[in-house]
């Protein structure tokens, strides 16, 4: 299992070595470290809370960055208009129909990855049965919690300054 996370100290986005041997997790950018606290969870790689943070939500997500799924179905789409136009309506259909074939595949093929309603730490190469997919309402309740947050803390540097 692997992680990739926003370091809560310097904010560079780090993507972490196996941690199943590791006692802690550190930044390679700065010194910012976390230290594991329940060996299970790593060893047997079902992570029952992020492993970043410590919080118990996560979903489930596809790691399948959607931008490609589009680009896919843009180029398909492209690709078979040009067969239209050249009256060739089988090809076009068949330009049509590899493409979606290989986004389907491709989505069968990508690897689950956990993700943390709190942090988005990602936790790769995991058992992610235990988890649903992303929840809206879950969401909206850590969208809450990250803005209530950020006001606190421009409260804090107000009177500071
Ligand atoms: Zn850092
Ligand atoms: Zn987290």
């Amino acid at each position: 299992m692997y992680l990739t996370y926003h370091c809560p100290k310097c904010n560079q986005t780090n993507r972490s070595s196996d941690v199943s041997e590791a006692s802690s997790l550190s930044c390679l950018n700065c010194d910012w470290e976390r230290p594991f606290s329940n060996d299970e969870v790593r060893e047997q790689a079902i992570p029952s809370e992020c492993l970043r943070c410590g919080n118990p939500d996560l979903w489930r997500q596809k790691n399948f960055p959607q931008w490609l799924g589009l680009f896919f179905v843009a180029l398909g789409a492209i690709s078979s208009s040009i067969a239209w136009m050249y009256y060739r309506p089988i090809l076009a259909l068949s330009i049509l129909m590899a493409f979606a074939l290989l986004d389907m595949v491709l989505y069968i093929v990508m690897r689950d990855v956990l993700v943390c309603y709190r942090c988005r730490t990602k936790h790769h190469d995991v058992d992610v049965s235990q988890h649903k997919p992303f929840d809206h309402e879950t969401g909206e309740k850590y969208r809450q919690e990250e803005i209530r947050r950020k006001e606190a803390e421009d409260e804090t540097t107000k009177k500071d300054a």
